[in-house]
Parts: C-alpha cells; sequence; structure tokens
C-alpha cells in the first residue's frame, strides 16, 4: 500500500511542490526538488538541489530517483532529454510539450474531440488581418508560451486595439481567442498510472479576480450531468494524450451547459488546494500516488469545501489573520514566499457541514482576505 523508502524527483520547488512534498511524506516517499531559488518554498520539506533545471550534476540525482514529476510546465526541453530513458518522467515530455504552448494545446484538445473557444494562431503580424472576424468580433490576445495567471493576455474589440496588443506583448506568437460568454469555469483532475488505472478529482468551481483564481467551491453549482461531462472531456485528453501522472482541465460552463476546455495544466492545480482539507484524499497525494503507481482511485472532499487565496496586494495589507482563524472551519497553508503584489502567497481552505454553512461562511472569509 504505502511506498516506503522510495524517492520522488520533482522539477521545481515552488508552492505545488512543497505541497506535493508534504502529501508525499506520510506514504513513506521523500521529495528532492532540483530548483535553482534559494528561498523557494518547497526547500522547507524537501531535498532542495540549488541549482539551474539543466544542471548535469542535479540531474544526475533526479535520475537516481524512483520516478521525476514537475511542478510547473515550462521545464527546459534539455531537462527532460536528460532524464529520459534513465528514471520515469511523469507526465512525459510528449505532454508537456503540448500543455505550455497555446495553440499546439488547443489543436490537441480538438484532435482529441474536446471543444475548446474558437482561435486563430497568430505566428506573424501577417496573422493580425481578419483574425478578429474570425473569432466573433471580440477576443483575447494570448501569448502562446509563458502566460499564466492573465499574464501575457489583452482584451480586444477592434483590429486596431489587437495591433496594439500584439505590439504591447512584444510581437511574440500567440492566440486569438473568441471572447467566451461563459456562466461559470470549473475544472477538474484526471490521474493515471503506466499500468493504465484511471481515476479523476471533484469538479470544482472557480472565480478569477483580475485573471488570478480568487475562490475554489466545491460541489460546483452547476446542472446534472455536467460533471460526469467534464470527467468524460478529462478522460478523452488523459488517453489521447497519453497521460501518466496528472492532469488538470479548466473549463467554461456555457449558458447552455456545453463545457469548452480553456488549459490544461499537466499537474496539480490551485483549483485542487480544497481537496487538502475536505476530508478525502488530496490533489497532492493522488500526483504522488500515479506518478509512483501506488493504489489510486477517485478522490473528493467529504464535506463541503472552498478555497480563497492569499495573493500580495498592490498596498501590502495582510488578511485579518486572527479574524481567519476565529472563523469555524478555516485552514490556512502559507507557501514562504516574500510578499509582491500579484504573488501567491498561500491560501486558506473552509470546510463547513453544509453548502449554505460554507457559503455564508465564504462570503466572510473574502472579507477578512484583500
Ligand atoms: P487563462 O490564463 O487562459 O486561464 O485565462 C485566465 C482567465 O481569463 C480565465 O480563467 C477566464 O476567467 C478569463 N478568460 C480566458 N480566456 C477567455 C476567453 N476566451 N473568454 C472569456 N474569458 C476568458
Amino acid at each position: 500500500m504505502s511506498a516506503p523508502g522510495r524517492t520522488l524527483g520533482i522539477l521545481g520547488g515552488g508552492q505545488l511542490a512543497q505541497m506535493l512534498a508534504l502529501a508525499a511524506l506520510p506514504l513513506g516517499v521523500r521529495c528532492v526538488v532540483l530548483e535553482p531559488d534559494p528561498q523557494a518554498p518547497a526547500r522547507l520539506c524537501a531535498e532542495h538541489l540549488l541549482a539551474p533545471y539543466t544542471d548535469p550534476a542535479g540531474l544526475e540525482r533526479l535520475a537516481g530517483c524512483d520516478a521525476v514529476t514537475l511542478e510547473f510546465e515550462n521545464v527546459p526541453v534539455e531537462a527532460l532529454a536528460a532524464l529520459e530513458g534513465r528514471v520515469p518522467v511523469r507526465p512525459g515530455g510528449a505532454l508537456l510539450a503540448r500543455s505550455k504552448h497555446r495553440a499546439r494545446e488547443k489543436e490537441a484538445l480538438r484532435a482529441a474531440g474536446v471543444p475548446t473557444a474558437p482561435f486563430v494562431e497568430l505566428r506573424n503580424e501577417g496573422d493580425l488581418a481578419g483574425a478578429l472576424k474570425a473569432v466573433g468580433g471580440r477576443g483575447l490576445l494570448k501569448t502562446s508560451e509563458l502566460g499564466y495567471d492573465g499574464k501575457g493576455q489583452r482584451r480586444v474589440g477592434s483590429e486596431a486595439e489587437l495591433r496594439a496588443a500584439w505590439a504591447e506583448l512584444g510581437g511574440v506568437p500567440g492566440v486569438l481567442e473568441g471572447l467566451v460568454p461563459f456562466q461559470r469555469e470549473v475544472s477538474l483532475a484526471v490521474a493515471c498510472t503506466a499500468a493504465g488505472e484511471v481515476a479523476f478529482g471533484p469538479l470544482v468551481e472557480n472565480v478569477h479576480r483580475n485573471g488570478i483564481l480568487r475562490t475554489s467551491v466545491w460541489p460546483a453549482a452547476v446542472p446534472a450531468g455536467t460533471e460526469a461531462e467534464a470527467r468524460a472531456l478529462a478522460g478523452a485528453v488523459a488517453r489521447s494524450w497519453g497521460l501518466e501522472g496528472l492532469l488538470t482541465v479548466e473549463f467554461f460552463l456555457l449558458p447552455g451547459g456545453e463545457l469548452l476546455a480553456n488549459e490544461v495544466a499537466p499537474r496539480v492545480h490551485n483549483s485542487g488546494h480544497l481537496t487538502q482539507d475536505g476530508g478525502g484524499v488530496s490533489q497532492f497525494e493522488a500526483q504522488v500516488r500515479a506518478v509512483l503507481g501506488l493504489p489510486l482511485s477517485d478522490w473528493a472532499p467529504l464535506h463541503p469545501t472552498a478555497m480563497v487565496n492569499v495573493v500580495g496586494t498592490p498596498g501590502g495589507q495582510d488578511p485579518d489573520w486572527a479574524a481567519v482563524d476565529a472563523l469555524p472551519g478555516t485552514r490556512v497553508h502559507l507557501y514562504h514566499k516574500a510578499a509582491r503584489p500579484g504573488r501567491k502567497l498561500g491560501h486558506v481552505n473552509l470546510v463547513a457541514p453544509d453548502l449554505e454553512t460554507l457559503r455564508g461562511r465564504l462570503g466572510q472569509l473574502e472579507a477578512l482576505i484583500p
């Protein structure tokens, strides 16, 4: 059942690695993180290889682990190449290549039979003409690579705005997506072992603020059948992309009930943090299990659960921590990072006996977190 004495290598040492390492320990698994930032969150709970991701000695150490996983998608291809054939890397390089490039990602989603927003790939300035019309007249320009938390994105409503936004983002390749009139945003994770076991996480409802996740709630307020559909679509991505490990799909839910995939993260996801405190297996344990081939089944909270992100504000205000602690059902998770505006510094999970109580207390909790 458990895996005494195993080691799991992680590319990246941020808060996701921190929480993966904390979930791995009780299973008998130690984590080793390769991470060039001396102040990285995972340094406190994992063996920290303080070196660039392409460092030969660091990669040698990871190659000696039982398996390697990752906590961010922009792992240099050289690092993956150095590990290939020496240690299982889960998810592998082919899946990462899709998920880290928005245009390739959308093409691969469609190839898997998963609907997306209308989009046009913009490789160079010549592709801008007519692009906005093709996606419905209003859209979001997103860089194809290195965009996250709303970075590398501009909303555009005219061709002049599109041209200005393209220049502002540096004239780099991107995609223009049609603006989706979504009713809600939801996400769902799927995990697969190398032996072919498949398991799903809960369908979580997400609200963003300034392009950054603000709250997640489980269960999601969605029509019957939405969760089954999300599972079918995430399962299709996992199968079609050859998943070993865990990935999370973000969806737009349209007013008519249709789901469009927005993004795929080849890893645990901010929207799954609430699984840490709902009483069931967490997304972090699920990723560790999937990557190491430990027994795996569907995971979800046992009680209604929500999460509020703690994000650095321009004025540097802190949450009212005493009041957060005094609110029943709260659990604080801090990442040990220096505060900067827009930076994710931690999150607070909230568990309640029923959904009505959860929604009421979530409003109170949000008022305490700037
Ligand atoms: P992303 O970085 O693609 O996850 O986008 C961040 C957030 O921007 C999403 O969670 C949505 O709230 C919003 N967004 C992104 N793409 C679209 C779109 N095509 N239409 C409407 N809203 C979008």
